[in-house]
């Protein structure tokens, strides 16, 4: 019996990395019965056929972590790529993306990509989402800057990528392995088309237990796990650490009366973008329809 954990699966077989090497695996028919499905990312016992040294998935360990969309296991942090000139920063889908990945209870890393196109914009944005609680590197493909920064953040991790493109996911990605050979924005729209729609989740191996998930999944945005308005104020670093200083522990630091929160804005200890994506996002979360 050999562990590994499940790199990918495509057809009923899943594609299980061991210390031997790959092992193309079955599983068990019980595990349905379980309602059970083996994810990438989970990890798992195997007993190895004498015959054709294929695998048979005896058991799954507990996970850490689901995600739905895509559906994976045990992913440890999402890396968010955005670039603040060409294209220009989108911090509403920046902030977006840090809900839905504190949500979802990953450790979050900010990358901000191409920092030789505009170094002050890119220390700015850095400094306050820094202040927000977040943790912010910078890096340039041009200038060869931050890139073992990124490297070194993902070791010991199954990191996520998120970002809009052109933000330079892949190409960040192929520079620190370029074995990957991840598709660029670069490409022509021809070939991207027909790669979408045949595209499967799969994990990257970077080196001993690091991985890269492989998937445009985790960039379709919807909000609709949120459950209520309280989620959205919890899940805003320093809207959440500063909060308790309101008058009302249920203040959600909108039409309030006496909020500390809007003397933060006010005094800029808090962002007045990042406040006001905030209200955005309540006032979303309650128009979003439910059945
Ligand atoms: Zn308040």
């Amino acid at each position: 019996m050999v562990e590994g954990i499940i790199i990918k699966g495509i057809g009923g077989f899943y594609y299980v990395k061991t210390e031997d090497g790959l092992i193309e695996s079955r599983a068990r028919g019980v595990f349905r019965e379980e309602n059970l499905k083996p994810l990438v990312g989970d990890r798992v016992k195997i007993k190895l056929s004498p015959e054709d040294n294929s695998g048979y998935i005896i058991d799954i360990m507990p996970r850490q972590r689901e995600l739905l969309r895509p559906a994976v296991a045990n992913i440890t942090q999402a890396v968010i790529v955005m670039s603040v000139r060409n294209p220009n920063i989108n911090t509403w889908l920046l902030d977006k993306f840090l809900l839905m990945s504190d949500f979802h209870g990953l450790n979050i890393l900010i990358c901000l990509n191409k920092f030789d196109l505009d170094e002050n914009k890119t220390k700015e944005i850095s400094k306050t989402y820094k202040n927000a609680g977040y943790d912010v590197i910078m890096t340039s493909i041009e200038a060869n800057l931050g890139i073992e920064d990124l490297e070194s953040r993902l070791k010991d991790n199954i990191s996520v990528f998120a970002g809009p493109s052109g933000a330079g996911k892949s190409t960040l990605l192929n520079l620190i392995n370029p074995n990957f050979k991840l598709e660029t924005g670069k490409v022509s729209s021809k070939t991207k088309r027909g790669r979408h729609t045949t595209r499967h989740v799969e994990l990257l191996e970077l080196g001993d237990n690091s991985y890269v998930l492989d998937s445009p999944g985790f960039s379709s945005l919807n909000l609709d796990f949120l459950e209520d308005e309280i989620q959205v104020r919890d899940y805003f670093r320093e809207i959440k650490k500063y909060g308790d200083r309101c008058n009302f522990l249920s203040c959600l630091h909108d039409q309030e009366p006496s909020c500390a929160i809007k003397e933060y804005v006010k005094e800029g200890i808090i962002n007045k973008d990042r406040y006001k994506n905030y209200l955005k996002l309540l006032e979303e979360v309650r128009n979003i329809k439910r059945y």
